[in-house]
């Protein structure tokens, strides 16, 4: 099998976002012609086909190496039998996100910020989505009139300054649609930060271009997330194109899922965080895999988390070490798990665990 850079030499078109997404891969045959897979595996994703869609750009699927059956890329986009086994857990909408949608494309949750589903296409589709339950079905975006319903919302409701603009993935869009989105939310005077949730610096880096970035920079202050699970997914592409982000002066957070047998240790957590910081990006959250539908096998124990976290914290940068959350089933939000560094705490003093394990004591004052 070729190389990424390999294949920018032998197709022209391979840094042309709009020949990435129109060529994704999307079918057994197509698959077969760029992966060696055995008969049994197209048979099997044949099987899981009839239930979720699988789409991949050629970028992100070059990136797999095809001789390791576990890859981490591949485990991410290419379709396996688990999915269809189902687990008595699994919930349809996870987060009870439609419950929380007061007009259609929004989710309001939080006091003073929105979620804001914009579109239910992306350019790859990962096999761990939370969202399969819209996304990937079908490649619909927001209409013009569910946007003026879904503005009117907003406008409405003046404690909402923070609006996070996610799908589906918002830059599967055209610079001029998603434009047309963010010119309507920043008219709107309360609305103080824009937030875009991406896989694109992921999945197809190419899409970041000058266009998009200087279309960004006249509505600051605009935030990306984006989504890393990975460090094979750091290429030299993904890498400039965030780099071009921070360029820009759009500040990069990145949300990562925990999954099993991907990222579930320590040296794979900290290779990654530390290859993020080192391109200007900022590791926000680590999640818990949600209970979606035929993700089970992704799922790791809490505790899992909780010690990588503890693994990293006082050993990397602060800014290096993401917060661990589950985000509660049925829309109870991101909850922080965290390792508890204190021992024991009453009114004299607090005793507590440092990063290496050591005891400290911290008197409280005793003048109260
Ligand atoms: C994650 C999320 C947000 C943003 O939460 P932050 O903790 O501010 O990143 C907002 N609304 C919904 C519904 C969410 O799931
Ligand atoms: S990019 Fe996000 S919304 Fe799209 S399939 Fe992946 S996890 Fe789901």
């Amino acid at each position: 099998m070729n190389s990424t850079e390999e294949y920018e030499k032998r197709i022209p078109e391979w840094s042309d976002w709009h020949w990435q997404i129109q060529n994704r891969i999307m079918d057994t045959e197509t698959l077969s012609k760029w992966l060696p897979i055995s008969s049994q595996e197209i048979h099997d994703i044949s099987q899981v086909l009839k239930i979720f869609r699988m789409a991949v750009t050629p970028y992100y699927l070059s990136l797999i190496n095809p001789n390791d059956p576990h890859d981490p890329i591949r485990m991410q986009c290419i379709p396996s039998l688990q999915e269809t086994v189902p687990c008595p857990h699994d919930l349809l909408d996870p987060l009870n996100e439609d419950g929380d949608s007061p007009v259609p494309h929004i989710v309001h949750r939080y006091p003073d910020r929105v979620l804001f589903l914009v579109t239910m296409e992306c350019s790859e589709y990962c096999r761990h989505c939370t969202r399969r339950r819209m996304v990937g079905e079908e490649d619909v975006a927001i209409s013009d009139q569910e946007l003026d319903t879904a503005c009117d919302y907003i406008r409405s409701h003046e404690d909402i300054r923070d609006v996070l603009i996610s799908g589906g993935d918002p830059l599967t869009l055209s610079t001029e649609r998603l434009e047309t989105i963010i010119r309507k939310l920043r008219a709107i005077s309360h609305v103080d930060i824009i937030r875009i949730g991406t896989r694109v610096p992921v999945v197809m880096p190419m899409r970041i271009d000058e266009e998009l970035l200087s279309m960004l920079k006249k509505y600051q202050p605009i935030w990306i997330n984006t989504h890393f699970n990975h460090p094979n997914e750091l290429t030299p592409y993904s890498e400039r194109a965030c780099q071009a982000i921070a360029d820009a002066g759009i500040p990069l957070g990145n949300q990562t899922v925990l999954l099993k047998g991907i990222n579930d240790s320590t040296p794979i957590m900290k290779e990654m965080m530390l290859k993020l910081v080192h391109n200007r990006v900022r590791p926000y959250y680590l999640y818990q895999c949600d209970l979606s539908r035929g993700i089970s096998h992704f799922r790791t124990n809490v505790e899992t988390g909780v010690s990588i976290i503890h693994d990293l914290q006082g050993y990397i940068s602060g800014f290096a070490v993401p917060k661990f959350v589950i985000d509660a089933p049925g829309g109870g939000g991101k909850v922080p798990i965290c390792y508890d560094y204190v021992v024991s705490h009453d009114e004299h003093e607090v005793v507590m665990e440092n990063y290496a394990g050591k005891i400290y004591h911290y008197p409280e004052p005793q003048h109260q």
